[in-house]
């Protein structure tokens, strides 16, 4: 067992984090407002693996179970308590859309050779070892990662204090900044997702307007509970109350029945005040949002309103509602599950069974534009199917623990022919990963029936390994759904 600290993601950033931030003077910066533009198609074929049985003539029944192509995978080497980087690496091997993403990168950067993209290039050379169907234990090393966000960040990842979460995070931010180099929207990064916040006041029912935002981890906090399943937790987490809120329809309205209780015949003050109040019931009785932009003089009027009983400086603040709603769901939903529990004393891990699906199901909404300034969201009624592909998971308390990964196996097929065996998943093009550019040769898709292909009886039975470093073994979906007290991050890609 490795000792980490497990943190606060929301709340407060770990030291290693804040030697980063500060290092770089401060140009990590939250990714939001990018523009959603379509996304780029590079179709991968599926690399045909000529069959390792046949060419190492292992093909007698004694030695098939030790060939077998699914029975283990490349392991990272923890040199130095690296469980929260190789978890985190792993998670991203089996997600095809992320390969796709790697292998189209890895053709820009072919093309063009002033282009420096050294954290997308290495974590591609990374993806593509992770990937490598293997009979025997190997083990690969994180480090080429770890150097490369050291040298990217001019500082020292500390391995005392630090979370998977965080890291991936970092990774996800670092891959951004490194792709806004390009023209926006011609590659986009498939954990790319958009929610739309709005807010309602409970006392007067009125709303804000919609604002957008990127994200690219997907944040839920589990509830305090024995257990709950995630589709409730995804719903809940939408909804989310907030105390003390100066809501400016209330405040308005305040100020407007007051001016109507002490002079029914007209607005109270001189000419310049007397404007001030027609504007507020012109705005009033036009659709106005609870946090809608007004001028900075009538914003000051409204907050230093003061006549008779009515002081809006004292008035009651609102309780609202804010609603989190998916507007653009990613290709690849990575979510996590903030276990982060303060008692006023310390913090401990919440150990709440969360009950998760291998597929998951969410509903996409669209958001309509009425009128200038103002949108309303429209049930689309699209739903959006992801698979489980990653599970991130954490034992031990809050303080120290150990990060392990459960990744999907790739797609294999044997060619009841031949034996040969294909992978039928994404992979990294290894000619994309050298510096020149070669002559790819254009293999034919399809030469062999597909029905000359069968299902590989072990990945079906055990589809998923199961990562500690270097330490591998299958499991199945039960296995993998059983986790529900440290499942930390999941990675469901879009089927
Ligand atoms: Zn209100």
């Amino acid at each position: 067992m490795t000792k980490y600290t497990y943190l606060v993601p929301n709340d407060r950033q770990t030291q290693w984090l804040n030697v980063l931030l500060a290092k770089n003077g401060g140009a990590l910066k939250k990714i939001t407002g990018l523009t959603i533009l379509g996304v780029s198609l590079y179709i991968v074929s599926p690399t045909l693996i000529i069959s390792l049985l046949r060419t190492l003539g292992l093909r007698d029944k004694d030695t098939k179970e030790s060939c077998r192509l699914d029975r283990t995978t490349m392991g990272l080497i923890n040199a130095r308590n690296d469980c929260f980087i190789n978890s985190s690496l792993q998670a991203l091997v089996p997600l095809s859309s992320f390969t796709v993403y790697l292998n189209s990168i890895l053709s820009k950067l072919q093309e063009d050779k002033n282009l420096s993209l050294p954290l997308h290039k290495n974590l591609a050379k990374t993806v593509y070892e992770l990937q490598k169907l293997i009979v025997d234990s190997e083990s690969y090393s994180a480090e080429l990662i770890i150097s490369t966000m050291e040298h990217i960040f001019k500082g020292t990842i500390s391995r005392q204090q630090n979370d998977a979460h965080e890291f991936t995070q970092l990774l996800l931010e670092t891959l951004f900044k490194e792709l806004a180099v390009l023209p926006k929207g011609v590659i986009e990064v498939p954990m790319k997702g958009v929610v739309g916040n709005h807010l309602i006041c409970i006392r007067c029912g009125h709303i804000s307007q919609i604002k957008e935002e990127m994200f690219s981890i997907y944040e839920l906090n589990v509830p305090q509970c024995s257990s709950s399943k995630l589709t409730d937790i995804i719903h809940n987490n939408q909804l989310e109350k907030i105390e003390g809120y100066s809501c400016l329809y209330c405040e308005i309205n305040m100020i407007l029945k007051n001016e109507n209780y002490r002079n029914s015949d007209g607005f109270t003050g001189d000419d310049e005040e007397k404007r001030k109040l027609r504007y507020l019931k012109e705005v009033f009785l036009n659709n106005l949002m609870i946090n809608q932009e007004l001028p900075d003089d009538i914003m000051h009027y409204i907050k230093s309103y003061k006549r008779g009983y009515c002081d809006i400086s004292k008035m009651e603040k609102s309780d609202i509602f804010r609603k989190r709603r998916l507007l653009q769901c990613p290709k690849v939903l990575l979510i996590h599950l903030s276990r982060s529990m303060y008692n006023g004393m310390a913090y401990t891990r919440n150990p709440c069974n969360v009950e998760f699906e291998n597929i998951l199901e969410l509903e996409e909404e669209q958001m309509l534009q009425s009128s200038p300034g103002e949108k309303t969201f429209i049930n689309s009624n699209s739903k959006i199917r992801y698979e489980l592909k990653s599970l991130v998971k954490h034992t031990g308390s809050h303080y120290q623990g150990h990060y392990q990964c459960y990744r999907h196996k790739p797609k294999l097929r044997i060619n009841k022919e031949n034996g040969e065996i294909i992978n039928r998943s994404s992979v990294i093009d290894n000619n994309l990963l050298k510096d020149d550019e070669v002559e790819v040769e254009v293999k034919e898709e399809n030469t062999v029936p597909s029905q000359s292909f069968k299902k590989i009886k072990s990945v079906e039975t055990y589809p998923f390994w199961k990562l500690s470093d270097t330490s591998i073994e299958e499991s199945t979906v039960k296995k993998v759904l059983n986790e529900k007290k440290s499942v930390y991050m999941l990675y469901y890609e879009r089927i």
